[in-house]
């Protein structure tokens, strides 16, 4: 048994420095980046936020509002090939700005080709899987590449630098990063497994840039400022779920209690989702997810517009006229407080 003594950290556990700055106005700063990926080649434009591949937040409806800010959607794994056509068919638009997102199995491979061959402006695909460490994504990553050379390939999630390397050598151009941190995550409950996320986000974006690879920082960001700080950590993608959920484009169960107004989230591994995708929790695994109730947010234009507006923000605060150069802007202090919390 071996113990590591680094502290690993967490967002909560930094706040960025301010500098000093030429730049007047929020409006001054871009959000937009450009980036040609490693393996395929592939050319995006946009804003580098992703709605997460779930249930209730990685929706057709959600990618038709999100593409209008060029902000990328992981449509969940769950729609059939017949939702898909007719999806593409009546919104060519949002394609340049949707991932199709997969499991590892021969099902999972066989559906993606399927939806992949609708379209050849479909060009992101997300292999996801709860512990990136088995050797089966290594596997499947490199069976994807040879099946789409020239289509984006994210894999995930893991959560040091070491794997990071062995899937992006594997035909991966992005990784996706996070174990444990997500809002209703109970893995680091049910396994004592877990990174802290900041941590890890820097960790295996120094890896992933190493190799001219890229990065997704996924789960556990829960306000604007966590985002700018994963970009901060050196994130080229961040990946969000709860801030997202709760909305008309999220699609979730909506219930009313107390003449108020909920709507249904839960993770991809609870209970909840098991027993709708799976027909119930397999005897020989534990649900490594919560389903809780959120107050009903209405439309998720506002809320994306305060993300992207509080990133500008932090720009500004920090000097960096592209979200692009907010990185090498960024000192973090260490802090054992954040926000104020008088009035709840
Ligand atoms: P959030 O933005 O809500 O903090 O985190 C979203 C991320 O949590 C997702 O993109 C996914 O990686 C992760 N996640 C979603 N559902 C589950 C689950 O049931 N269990 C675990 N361990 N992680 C989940």
């Amino acid at each position: 048994m071996r113990i590591e003594q680094d502290l690993k950290l967490g967002f909560k556990d930094v706040l960025f420095r301010p500098k000093r700055s030429t730049l007047k106005s929020r409006s001054q700063v871009e959000l937009k980046r450009s980036f040609i990926f490693k393996n395929s080649q592939v050319k995006w434009e946009g804003v580098p936020v992703i709605a997460a591949n779930m249930d209730s937040v990685g929706t057709f409806e959600m990618a038709k509002v999100l593409s209008q800010h060029q902000v990328l959607t992981a449509i969940h794994k769950h729609y059939t090939v017949d939702e898909w056509k007719s999806f593409i068919k009546s919104y060519p638009e949002t394609l340049n700005n949707v991932l199709v997102s997969t499991g590892t199995s021969e099902s999972d491979f066989v559906k993606t080709q399927q939806i992949m061959s609708l379209s050849e402006k479909l060009q992101f695909i997300c292999i996801d899987i709860a512990n990136g460490y088995s050797e089966h994504l290594v596997e499947f990553v490199s069976k994807m590449r040879e099946t789409f050379p020239n289509k984006a390939i994210i894999a995930g999630n893991v959560v040091t630098g070491d794997m990071v390397e062995e899937l992006i050598l594997a035909g991966a151009d992005i990784v996706k990063v996070g174990i444990g941190p997500g809002s209703v995550c109970t893995t680091r409950v049910k396994t004592g497994v877990g990174y802290p996320q900041l941590s890890a986000i820097i960790e295996c974006a120094d890896a992933a840039h190493g190799l001219g690879g890229s990065i997704i920082g996924d789960g556990g960001c829960s306000c604007a400022g966590d985002v700018s700080k994963a970009f901060g950590g050196g994130a080229d993608f961040v990946m969000l779920g709860g801030m997202l959920a709760g909305h008309t484009e999220s699609g979730g169960e909506i219930i009313f209690q107390n003449d108020k107004k909920f709507m249904q989230f839960y993770g991809m591994s609870s209970q909840s989702a098991m027993d709708k995708h799976a027909g119930g929790v397999a005897n020989y695994r534990a649900s490594e997810g919560k389903t809780v109730l959120l107050p009903y947010r209405g439309p998720v234009e506002n809320t994306i517009q305060d993300i992207l507006g509080g990133v500008r923000s932090t720009c500004t605060y920090v000097g960096a006229a592209r979200l692009k150069e907010l990185t090498k802007r960024t000192t973090f202090i260490r802090v054992q407080e954040q926000e104020n919390n008088v009035y709840g």
